[in-house]
């Protein structure tokens, strides 16, 4: 049992409440759970995503009692990055940021063009890297922030048919530890999840082909592939002051996959 009564422990470490959390692609899959969680863990949330995709997550906010805005943003745009990423910590104080959002390209190697590998990388590491880069610099300069990244078990291993992903991973989690190295003298936390196969539109084509389906499924010890709401956890975890010790790790959470 916690003593309450120790420095610190006056509240719950995760308790995210008076905090700002920005979540990128919310609108559906992981980013939406994790959404969720850090609102029910007390965040107030601001929704980055294209037109539409994050109204429905907004009113799930709502409607449990939590605080919820939606900007539109496509994290493919650099030029809408940097404009929004300034609008943003202009308007409001950003403590938390989770950068969720992310895009797949599944073919064989010698078949991905050049526009096709540009788009991947745009969304899940330029994008990335620049809304970082926006929102982190206040948070250097309060010294304190924490930021959060959607990596993969492709940030350690290379998958099959998927190199942009692959390398756009293995790259966020470079960033991650780049990052964390800069900011972590000045208060900021730069750290990063490894989702292992979580059950959303991101892996739809893996659970339709029935022999990946099995080979994948008889590799994770938990016996299941994971649901998104199973990565929210570790995000409050990371966004919350349980974790002010913990910098430049990335964190997986795949079942036991990667114990095999
Ligand atoms: P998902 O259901 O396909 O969700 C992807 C989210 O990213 C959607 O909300 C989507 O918004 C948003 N997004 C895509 N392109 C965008 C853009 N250009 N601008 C703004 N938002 C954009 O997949 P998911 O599994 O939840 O994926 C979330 C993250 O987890 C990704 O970074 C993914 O790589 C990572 N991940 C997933 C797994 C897994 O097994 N599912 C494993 C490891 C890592 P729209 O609705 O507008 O398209």
């Amino acid at each position: 049992m916690i003593d309450a009564s120790l420095p610190g422990l006056s509240r719950s470490p995760f308790d995210l409440h008076g905090r700002c959390a920005v979540v990128t692609g919310a609108g559906r899959g992981i980013g939406r759970a994790v959404a969720l969680g850090l609102s029910q863990a007390g965040a107030d949330v601001v929704l980055l995503g294209r037109p539409g995709s994050n109204d429905a997550t907004r009113e799930a906010v709502l409607a449990a009692g939590g605080k919820a805005d939606v900007v539109e943003l496509d994290m493919g745009d650099h030029a809408a990055v940097a404009q929004v990423g300034a609008e943003l910590v202009d308007s409001r104080q950003v403590d938390i940021l989770v950068n969720n959002a992310g895009i797949i390209d599944r073919e064989d190697a010698v078949d991905v063009d050049p526009a096709a590998w540009q788009r991947v990388l745009d969304v899940n590491l330029n994008g990335l890297f620049f809304l970082c880069q926006q929102l982190g610099r206040p948070m250097v300069e309060r010294g304190h922030g924490k930021i959060v990244s959607i990596a993969s078990l492709l940030s350690f291993q290379g998958g099959i048919r998927v190199a942009s992903y692959a390398a756009s991973k293995h790259a966020v989690a470079g960033v991650t530890k780049a990052l964390a190295n800069e900011w972590g003298p000045h208060g900021v936390q730069v750290n990063a999840i490894a989702p292992g196969y979580i059950a959303t539109d991101n892996t739809t084509a893996l659970r339709e082909d029935a022999d990946r389906s099995r080979s994948i499924l008889e590799r994770i010890p938990a016996g299941r592939w994971g649901g998104a709401e199973d990565i929210a956890g570790a995000a409050v975890f990371l966004s919350s002051s349980a974790a002010d010790y913990v910098n430049g790790h990335v964190l997986v959470v795949d079942g036991g996959w990667m114990a095999r």
